[in-house]
């Protein structure tokens, strides 16, 4: 008899899960948490980026870290499944990792913005979007300067993006406020998991209005 891992491999093609989410709403430290809990279970894409490492960030396993003209050849090669300008800089899906996880039955992840969520779901039409939070705008700010990786004028500018992303939250079919990790850990895990339909509550959604407000207040804008 097949174990039931053999029998997911052979008959079962893997799902794709787009995640994003404000930078700060500590996506990171989510994905990790994932890979640890349910070891093997998911396959996270590792994106190719032309932002510089941040201490700690390892060349491959965090990001491929790679020059613009690298990135460009990438581009031309038809490399990416999609990819996207984020403050001054490119991030892209490298189309053969997913491909081949997805084959093996393997779900894949996808850590990505709002405008590479679109086009992935254009591509993989299953593909669930959940968006991922802080509770508050002082959260996300806290934890944004607090991990001391970016400069005032990259916060500023993160911080417009968010702006700008959540007039995008309409596009994802599950707001996860991550607070306690443990449990946002068990939260994504059963939603990535699950065969049903979600849709944010009107209550999840209040929590990205009031988020985008309090932005905009600080911000002055
Ligand atoms: P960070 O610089 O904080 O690592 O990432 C900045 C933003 O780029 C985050 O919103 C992250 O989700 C997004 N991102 C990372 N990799 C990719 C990618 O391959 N494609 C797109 N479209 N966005 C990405």
């Amino acid at each position: 008899m097949c174990s039931e891992r053999e029998l997911t491999k052979e008959n079962r093609r893997g799902k794709v899960t787009v995640v994003s989410g404000f930078s700060g709403a500590g996506k990171g430290t989510l994905m990790e948490g994932l890979q640890k809990n349910y070891p093997g279970r998911y396959a996270l894409s590792v994106s190719v980026t032309t932002r510089k490492p941040r201490e700690g960030e390892v060349d491959g396993i965090s990001y491929h870290f790679k020059t613009q003209e690298e990135f460009d050849r990438l581009i031309e090669e038809n490399y990416f499944i999609e990819y996207a300008r984020y403050v001054d800089n490119s991030y892209g899906t490298p189309g053969p990792f997913v491909e081949q996880n997805l084959e093996a039955g393997r779900d894949v992840i996808l850590e990505i913005e709002l405008q590479g969520a679109l086009i992935a779901r254009e591509k993989y039409p299953d593909a669930k979007l959940i968006f991922v939070t802080a509770k508050d705008a002082d959260t996300l700010i806290d934890r944004l300067t607090g991990r001391g990786t970016e400069t005032e004028e990259k916060i500023r500018k993160r911080l417009l993006r968010a702006v700008d992303e959540a007039d995008g939250i309409e596009n994802y079919d599950y707001i996860l406020i991550n607070g306690d990790l443990q449990e946002s850990i068990g939260r994504l895990h059963e939603v990535i998991q699950s065969e049903d339909k979600t849709r944010p509550s009107q209550e999840d959604y209040a929590v990205i209005r009031n988020i985008q407000s309090e932005l905009k207040r600080r911000l002055s804008i």
